[in-house]
């Protein structure tokens, strides 16, 4: 793991995707000094964030559910699933609520599968020219996330990423110019992180590369 850390370009950062993996495996990464760790369910998050040491920086991956926000908002490092523009709404709801703007990546669909979640480019592009963002005080607008298709071909993931890096570049030019913290572009797992790097990734999302694969 900690090769995989020191083998990322300056500017990428690793996040130890750690859903249904134990206490243990995290404090054995932790050792070895990861301090990001991603998880997708809430209350798996809750418990862990219990237990595990406090300058852990929790990143949740999943698909989030309104309902439960106010549960993570005190402590939650990054948000990357955002994928409605309500969700954005009652994130920063929280937000204020805990005094702090909470960062939050918008996923974008981009993958062939439609179980996915996200919104289209142009969903998204509507949403950010539509302008009601601006008024959110308890949210910031950190970037972009997506995942790629589940495949074997690495040119169809290459494009979908490429798509995502081409949208974040509209974006910041045209919706965040003056926003230093509109900078972080979330893409890469385990089975296609050099493709992601190579596309221009700052957060990896990587989990059964570290931890083995999943016991579900
Ligand atoms: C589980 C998960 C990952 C990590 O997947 P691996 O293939 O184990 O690296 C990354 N991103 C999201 C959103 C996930 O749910």
């Amino acid at each position: 793991m900690l090769s995989l850390r020191q083998s990322l370009p300056k500017g990428t950062r690793l996040v130890a995707v750690s859903k249904y993996h134990s206490a243990e495996d995290i404090l054995t990464a932790y050792r070895a000094g990861q301090r990001i760790f991603g998880e997708s369910h809430v209350k798996e998050l809750l418990a862990k964030h219990e237990t595990l040491p406090k300058d852990i920086e929790w990143h949740f991956i999943g698909h989030l559910q309104t309902n439960k926000i106010a549960k993570i908002a005190p402590f939650v490092g990054m948000i990357h699933s955002v994928d409605t523009f309500h969700l954005l709404e009652e994130i920063s709801r929280q937000g204020e609520k805990f005094g702090h703007r909470i960062p939050c990546l918008l996923q974008l669909h981009v993958a062939k599968e439609d179980t996915k979640y996200g919104f289209t480019i142009a969903e998204c592009e509507d949403m950010l020219r539509e302008g009601r963002w601006r008024d959110l005080k308890g949210v910031e607008i950190a970037g972009l996330m997506c995942m790629a298709t589940n495949t074997c071909d690495q040119e169809d993931i290459r494009q979908e990423f490429h798509s995502a890096g081409e949208a974040f570049i509209r974006f910041k030019e045209r919706y965040f110019p003056d926003a230093p913290h509109f900078c972080e572009r979330s893409w890469g797992m385990s089975g296609d992180f050099r493709v992601a790097l190579e596309e221009r990734s700052t957060l990896v999302r990587i989990g059964s590369l570290i931890f083995g694969e999943r016991h579900i």
